[in-house]
C-alpha cells in the first residue's frame, strides 16, 4: 500500500448508526486472488454490551480499535462461520462465540500458508505467526434461535448453512439482518453439492421480510445495508448456475470453478 499502514489506517471504521460500526478491512489488499475487495466485521453496542460480529484477517491488531468504541461495555465476540477471513483476530479476545458446527476449527490453529504466495507484500507481515492463526482460548457454542440480550437491543441467532454447515446470521431487535457470507454482492464462495441448502437458507432469510418488512441486510463482504433484492437474485442465480455452467473456467489457486452472470460472480467447489 501507498500510505504507510498501522492498525489505525488499515481499519476503515464507520458508524452507520447510534449503536452500530462497520469495521472494514481489504481483502484485496492481503490476496487479491480471492477476487473480493472488502470484508466487513460489525459492532452492535447496546446498553450494557457490545457485540462484534466477525474478528477478520488478523493482519493488524483489532482489539484495540473495539476497545476505543465500547469503552468498559461488556464485549462479545462471534464467528459467522469459520472461514480464514472471519476469525482471523480470535486469540485476541477471551471468548469466542459460534455454531456448534464449526466449533472445532477454531479450537485448533489455523493454518494461512496458501496466502504466503499472495502477490501483495504486506502478507509478510504473517510471517511472525508463521502463517498459522492461534486457536480461539475459550469457545462457547449458539444455536439456532438463541437471543443474544445486549441492554435495550437483542440478536437472534438463525442457522444459514450452505456457505459453510455452521454459517450463522443475526437479526437484531431493530431489524438489521447480519448474513455472514450466506449472500452478498460480488464473489459468492458456494459449494455444488450445497446449493439446496444454500437456498433453503436463503429461503428462510426471506420469510423474515413477511414478518418484518424494513429489514437492511449487512453482509460480510462488499456492499451493505442493502435490501432483500440481494437474497432473490442471489436464489435466481445459483438456480440458473446449470444453465451457464458450459461457461465455467477453471481457477487453479481456489481449485474450483468461476462463473459470472450480470448480478454475481461465483466460485464453485
Ligand atoms: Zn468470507
Amino acid at each position: 500500500m501507498a500510505k504507510s499502514t498501522n492498525t489505525q489506517h488499515w481499519f476503515e471504521v464507520k458508524k452507520i448508526k447510534e449503536y452500530l460500526h462497520v469495521i472494514r478491512e481489504r481483502l484485496d489488499e492481503i490476496d487479491p486472488r480471492y477476487l473480493t475487495t472488502y470484508t466487513n466485521l460489525y459492532l452492535i453496542i447496546g446498553t450494557h454490551s457490545a457485540l462484534l460480529i466477525d474478528t477478520g484477517c488478523g493482519l493488524f491488531p483489532l482489539r484495540p480499535v473495539i476497545k476505543d468504541l465500547i469503552l468498559d461495555k461488556k464485549l462479545l465476540v462471534l464467528n459467522t462461520h469459520s472461514h480464514f477471513d472471519h476469525v482471523g483476530g480470535n486469540s485476541e479476545f477471551e471468548t469466542i462465540l459460534i455454531h456448534k458446527e464449526e466449533r472445532r476449527l477454531i479450537a485448533k490453529p489455523h493454518d494461512i500458508s496458501f496466502l504466503s504466495s499472495s502477490p501483495k507484500e504486506i502478507v509478510k507481515r504473517f510471517e511472525t505467526i508463521n502463517y498459522q492463526f492461534s486457536p480461539a482460548k475459550e469457545i462457547q457454542t449458539i444455536e439456532h434461535d438463541e437471543i443474544i440480550d445486549l441492554g435495550e437491543l437483542s440478536v437472534r441467532v438463525i442457522h444459514t448453512p450452505g456457505h459453510s454447515p455452521g454459517c450463522i446470521s443475526l437479526l437484531t431487535s431493530r431489524c438489521e439482518l447480519f448474513i455472514g457470507d450466506t449472500a452478498h454482492y460480488g464473489t459468492m464462495f458456494l459449494t455444488k453439492n450445497t446449493f439446496p441448502t444454500s437456498l433453503k437458507s436463503i429461503a428462510n432469510l426471506l420469510k423474515l421480510f413477511h414478518k418484518y418488512e424494513n429489514i437492511e441486510i449487512y453482509p460480510a463482504h462488499e456492499d451493505f445495508a442493502v435490501g432483500k433484492e440481494l437474497l432473490e437474485e442471489l436464489t435466481k442465480g445459483i438456480q440458473n448456475i446449470d444453465n451457464i455452467w458450459d461457461s465455467r473456467i477453471r481457477n487453479d489457486f481456489l481449485d474450483a470453478w468461476l462463473i459470472k452472470d450480470n448480478k454475481f460472480k461465483y466460485v464453485i467447489f
